[in-house]
């Protein structure tokens, strides 16, 4: 089991020499076999958090850890963290020209592995083969130019191919549901399951309650004005889509 701790986290932006805090103390425990979903209104700091996580260095960690299997990665840039195992879906992928999506995947996985133990050529082309089956995946879709010209829903799609190629021990997936279709979404989240087990955790970032249809989370915890100010199981998620978050928020005293 592999555990990823967030202690008391404190999150800001500088522009123009002005300091913004975003996150206000976080604390969140996430295990290997875990899904937690991460819920709260837009502006909240569900995507900085993510951020955070990742190592993306616009956004500063002014007080707090986060703690890979009990060593602080805070100061690691990102590249390390993903050799330890985190992996970030974003809500808006970008474009890599010249990189066709296949040879990226293929020097991702190989990054994470000693000189001794790379992906064989074979190897990769069955794997890729499976998880594009399984996603319902157009074959030219792995030699295309990262993300260059794919739609939103292929972009998402590309995304989770990217995650169960990689198989990250700890993926956080940042409002991938935002703009698919039904058919899209059921898609992206068989994905996601095929992956659930002993050697993977994940944290699902999302506005809305429908993906966690097809998603069944094991916690659900509920961002406001960047804390944690509720954590509960599947079924408050469910709560959240018939109550709205402003009950929430009335119940726990906050503005909303
Ligand atoms: P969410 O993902 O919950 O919608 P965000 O983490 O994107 O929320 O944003 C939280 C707050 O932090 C918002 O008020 C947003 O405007 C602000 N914020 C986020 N990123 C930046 C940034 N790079 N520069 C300045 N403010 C930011
Ligand atoms: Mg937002
Ligand atoms: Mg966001």
């Amino acid at each position: 089991m592999t555990t990823l701790e967030i202690k008391d986290l404190h999150v800001g932006v500088d522009e123009n020499g002005v300091h913004t805090e975003i996150l206000k103390g976080i604390n969140l425990t996430f295990k290997t076999n875990e899904v937690h979903a991460i819920m709260g209104p837009n502006g909240n700091g569900k995507s900085t958090l993510s951020a955070a996580i990742m190592g993306n260095p616009h956004y500063h960690v002014t007080s707090g850890s986060i703690l890979f299997d009990g060593n602080n990665i805070v100061d690691l840039p990102v590249d390390e963290r993903a050799r330890l195992g985190l992996f970030l879906g974003m809500q808006y992928p970008s474009e890599i020209q010249g990189v066709t999506n296949a040879e990226f995947m293929r020097a991702a996985i190989n990054a994470r592995r000693a000189e001794d133990n790379k992906i064989s050529v074979r190897d990769f082309i069955k794997k890729l083969d499976r998880n594009m089956n399984l996603l319902n995946m157009k074959e030219e879709m792995a030699e295309r130019y990262l993300n260059e010209g794919f739609s939103g829903g292929e972009k998402k799609r590309n995304e989770i191919l990217q995650l169960m190629m990689l198989e990250p021990t700890f993926a956080i997936l940042d409002e991938i549901d935002s703009g698919l279709d039904i058919d899209a979404l059921k898609v992206v989240s068989k994905g996601v399951n095929a992956m659930r087990g002993e050697n993977f955790g994940a944290m699902i970032i999302t506005h809305y309650q429908r993906l966690l249809d097809y998603i069944t989370p094991d916690y659900v915890h509920i961002l406001m004005d960047g804390k944690v100010v509720k954590t509960g199981g599947a079924e408050l998620a469910q709560r959240l889509e018939k109550e709205g978050y402003a009950k929430i928020a009335e119940e726990l005293g906050l503005d909303y």
